[in-house]
Order: C-alpha cells, then structure tokens, then sequence
C-alpha cells in the first residue's frame, strides 16, 4: 500500500480498477471502491499487508456499481463492512431498479468484449447500508452527484486534502485497458448516457468546488494543481 497523501493511500497491486483508503485510524477507515471479484485476494493481501482485515474498515464508499468497482462489496459486507453508495446505483445493486446493460458503440474490439463481460458478470447484488444523496457528507468527504456513467456515478471530494475520487467520471488513463496515462471523460462503450456524463463533468466544475490532486478509478493518480488541468482538458476538448 503507498501513501498518495495522508490519510489517502492506493492499493498498488491492485491491476484492474484503483482501490484507495481513507485512513484515519480505528473506527475512521474507509476503502473507495472494492475493485473486481478476480482481484479479491489480492484486496485482502494488501489489506493485511498493512496489518488489516475486513472488520478493520469503517466502510466503504462506492463510486459506482460497475463491477470493477462494487465486485467485492457483497462480499465485505457480508464480513461486516458498511457499504455505502449512491441511492440510484444502490438501487440497481439492490435489483429494485433494472440494470441496462451497456451497449457496443463506438471503441475498440476489446472495449465491446469487456462491456459485454460487464453485461454478463455485474456486481454481486446487495443492500446498501446506507444510500448517499447529493451534498451528503460522509468519512470527511462530499458526495457530488455527477450521473452518466451510471445513474448513481458520485464524486467524493475529501475536505482535509482537497483530493477529489472520481471513479470512472473522469481519469488519469485511457479505457479500455487504461495502460496509457492521459485525461479521459467516461468511455463511451461503458457509459449509460455519455451527453449526460459531460454535462454532470461540466456542471461540477461549474460550481467552483475547488480540488488539488486527482483520484480516479483507472490511471495513476494526479497530484498538484488537478482542477486547473482538467479545465484545461475539458476545454480542449
Ligand atoms: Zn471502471
């Protein structure tokens, strides 16, 4: 586990999605997302490499459903970890709202095969123990709701460090396999409704919400002076 900025760290040997947790001690620890069901035991390794368990963790905050994100959330609740998630995509994760699976549009050949692994191996099913709202404030986060990606996509804007997680919103890599850095808007072949994402991307940093270092869900993070380049990204777009 690396420190990206205290109490912020990243489960490095986690390949397929970033995991990261908010440490802030006993009864204060909280994990962003839970990566793939594939990536389980290495979640738990790197857990215990820093000398924790499940019962360990406070609870955990989903970015959104998707199964690179929610896969091992069933899971670590059912080892007692509190999930928490947005009331929209906690409502497909709770199967009270129908999944729409995600459609092959434009993208690569290895977009469409993991979007159609997406359709067919989503998230465990579960009941949240909590279902966030817009302006919720939650482990010393604000929840900024920003739908598109899915219809429950939030960000999580952590006060102290001025540290923005951004699931899949917006990243530091390029999909499908995110190996190359760069900034990226949500991928259009995984993405419920991309004119949404944008305007949710746009009416975010419409709102001032001032942000120094770039948590996403895919890519290295982006530390030091993050809300200036997206800008600069989204206007070049
Ligand atoms: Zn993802």
């Amino acid at each position: 586990m690396r420190n990206v900025i205290a109490p912020i760290r990243h489960l490095r040997s986690l390949l397929v999605s970033n995991v990261f947790l908010v440490d802030g001690g006993a009864g204060d620890r909280w994990l962003i997302d839970t990566g793939h069901v594939t990536e389980r035991m290495t979640l738990l390794l790197e857990l215990r490499s820093a000398g924790l368990g499940p019962r360990d963790l406070t609870g955990v905050l989903l970015t959104h459903r998707h199964s690179d994100h929610a896969g091992n959330a069933a899971y670590l609740q059912r080892r007692g970890v509190r999930i928490y998630a947005h009331e929209a995509d906690a409502d497909v994760l709770a199967e009270r709202t129908r999944r729409l699976p995600l459609v092959r549009g434009e993208g690569s050949m290895m977009a469409g095969v993991l979007a159609a692994i997406e359709n067919r191996f989503p998230a465990e099913s579960l009941v949240v123990d909590r279902a966030l709202q817009d302006g919720d404030t939650i482990a010393g986060m604000e929840v900024h709701w920003v739908p598109g990606h899915t219809d429950g996509s939030v960000f999580y804007r952590h006060a102290t460090t001025r540290a923005l997680l951004s699931g899949d919103t917006l990243l530091t890599a390029r999909p499908p396999l995110t190996l190359l850095p760069g900034l990226a808007t949500a991928y259009p072949t995984f993405t419920a409704d991309m004119a949404r994402a944008h305007a949710s991307l746009q009416a975010f940093h419409d709102k001032g919400v001032e942000y120094n270092h770039l948590l996403a869900g895919h890519g290295a993070p982006l530390l030091g002076d993050a809300r200036s380049r997206v800008l600069a990204f989204l206007a070049g777009r």
